[in-house]
């Protein structure tokens, strides 16, 4: 038996065997070799080679009567650059000249190939970066000599390991089958740790070295709620987490009786609470556990999700869906937040050196204006169906702002000579998620008719901390005193301006931050579906008099740690059992 401890990101407890899974990219760490040992890599290389043309050949073969020409013509690509020699004299060479690994030279050559085919403007020669990554996959699996097993192929219950799951994978895993995740990266607000949320799915980030101890078979705890994964347990182990899952699933039935009372503090004030969704499916589960409506829509995952991207038919249809199950409620529609760890198909391969820095969110739409023009004609085309709004993603400056909203403007003029109806009052809000954003908030406020604070982004931005990144983790904290100074100024210049306020990132749906943000102003929050129900008891539980001590008290304070142990004391002694 052996115990990991990691970052708890979905709370929940599964048991099953493992399937330990590759990420989609692998990683591979620059190391120089001694110069004696170059002829041993050059050696891996050539087997790496023979190994995957006898691979793929036989793959060939076993699909002989295939009717698909595409897959045939994929097979014969792969081949075809395999049996490449220059290509293979140009891994030998980077191995000679510069006395690295063959898994590093062959990671390098291919990633600069794959870089020339990106920057190619014909999309079909841009799209073939794909097949480039697919052989250099292929080649690195005999390198580093760990075979890929697929998901896809699952009938029973597992847990998946990884090293790395992206955001794509996860939303596309089956339910019925994955209990469980366990993954040596990521933080709390990972893309993929939203997701896994979201779906309701037990999940453990930060694992350092999971995937090498574990053999795929072995049987695995992940507790969700502890951020514990335990490889082989003992029969005394398992017992002990069968009784806590059934305590764990009894809570969770209690807590879901409260559906139906409405979100109210003790001393009778109201608070909204949206639900945050990443498919339109999800907006029944949030309507199931009492939600007000959708408070984030991230409709980036349209992308994420298929290989082509999507029509406006296919925007239409995603927003339609979700406002039928909110008919006369909110449903806030976040346009595309694309880049950082979230790539469309056809961009995934275009490397930024810094992601987060780089051409995500709005800024990747305001470049992208056609793609942008299709989305917004789909949310106004559905606007007339329902109360939608519209958000703005990562508003950096005002400027932005007024781009954004003079191209949803041109939509609708368009919309007017196609005889199209739609609403033209749309409400239009920005996510409030960049230290930028938050001290322009006064005037960015005089253009918005909400705002939505991102604290996922915001304490990413304002910290400097990434908020995938296990190894700063420690570092990352929406109760930072520095990140609760701009939040206070957001809420602040909201109020002022007299515009909508609501909180949409992760520090929401955490138990022990609710009493801070009721005592600092928020009245509305959006959160992850499974979280609701904890949450309405919180809010049920505390009085605003309460809350707003905790406020003043938590705004005098100068550490992070201290803040963080003062709320979950206060949140402990009024909701012992949440602990
Ligand atoms: C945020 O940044 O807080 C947010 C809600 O957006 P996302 O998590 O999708 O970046
Ligand atoms: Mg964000």
């Amino acid at each position: 038996m052996e115990i990991k401890k990691g970052i708890a990101v979905s709370p929940g407890i599964s048991i099953a065997k493992s399937i330990v899974i590759d990420s989609e990219d692998y990683r591979i760490p620059f190391r120089k070799i001694n110069p004696s040992q170059r002829m041993k890599e050059i050696q891996r290389v050539r087997n790496a080679f023979k190994e995957a043309i006898d691979d793929l050949t036989a793959l060939q073969d076993d699909n002989v009567n295939l009717e698909h020409r595409n897959i045939k013509d994929i097979f014969a690509v792969h081949l075809r650059f395999l049996h490449d020699r220059s290509l293979r004299k140009q891994i030998t060479d980077r191995i000679n000249s510069e006395q690295v690994t063959a898994e590093y030279a062959v990671s390098t050559i291919f990633r600069d190939i794959a870089g020339q085919f990106t920057k190619v403007k014909d999309s079909y020669i841009s799209e073939r970066a794909a097949d480039i990554y697919d052989i250099e996959r292929r080649l690195l699996k005999q390198l580093l000599g760990r075979k890929r097993e697929t998901i896809e192929k699952v009938t029973e219950e597992v847990v998946v390991v990884a090293r790395e799951l992206s955001p794509t994978q996860t939303a596309g895993f089956n339910r019925a089958f994955v209990k469980g995740l366990a993954t040596e990266v990521g933080g709390r607000t990972s893309h993929t740790a939203i997701v896994a949320r979201s779906l309701g799915i037990p999940a453990v980030v930060a694992l350092e070295g999971v995937t090498e101890s574990l053999e795929a078979g072995d049987l695995v705890i992940i507790d969700g709620n502890r951020g514990i994964v335990i490889i082989n347990p003992n029969q005394e182990t398992i017992d002990q987490y069968k009784e806590y899952s059934v305590e764990f699933q009894e809570l969770e039935h209690k807590l879901d009786t409260i559906r139906e009372k409405p979100a109210v503090t003790r001393d009778g004030i109201k608070i909204t609470m949206l639900g945050n969704i990443e498919f339109p499916d999800e907006a029944e589960m949030v309507l199931e556990r009492g939600g007000d409506g959708i408070g984030l829509y991230r409709t980036e995952f349209l992308y994420l999700n298929s290989a082509t991207e999507p029509t406006e038919k296919d925007h239409y249809e995603a927003y339609a869906q979700t406002i039928k199950v909110f008919k006369h409620r909110p449903v806030i529609i976040r346009t595309m937040d694309l880049g950082a760890d979230k790539y469309t198909q056809s961009k995934r391969f275009v490397r930024e050196p810094n992601p987060s820095l780089g051409l995500r969110s709005i800024r990747f739409c305001l470049q992208n204006i056609m793609m942008f023009k299709t989305q917004l004609h789909a949310i106004l085309r559905a606007s007339v169906l329902g109360e939608i709004k519209v958000m703005f993603p990562l508003i950096t400056n005002h400027q932005e702002l007024m781009q954004a909203k003079m191209i949803l403007r041109d939509v609708m003029e368009d919309l007017d000579e196609e005889s199209i109806p739609y609403n033209p009052n749309i409400e239009i809000g920005i996510m409030i998620e960049t230290p930028s954003a938050a001290l322009m908030a006064a005037s960015l406020a005089r253009d918005s008719d909400f705002f939505s604070i991102g604290t996922n982004d915001l304490t990413q931005y304002t910290l400097a901390v990434d908020r995938a990144n296990e190894l700063v983790s420690t570092l990352y904290s929406p109760v930072d005193p520095a990140v609760l100074r701009l939040i206070r100024t957001i809420i602040q210049d909201a109020y002022q301006a007299q515009i909508d306020l609501s909180i949409c990132g992760e520090m929401a749906s955490e138990p022990e931050y609710i009493m801070l943000l009721l005592g600092m102003g928020v009245r509305k929050i959006s959160i992850a579906q499974p979280m609701i129900p904890e949450i309405k008891q919180i809010i049920r539980s505390v009085t605003m008099d309460g809350c707003n001590k905790v406020a003043r008290k938590i705004l005098t304070m100068h550490s992070e740690r201290h803040i963080s142990s003062y709320l979950r004391n206060a949140t402990r002694k009024i909701l012992p059992e949440i602990f």
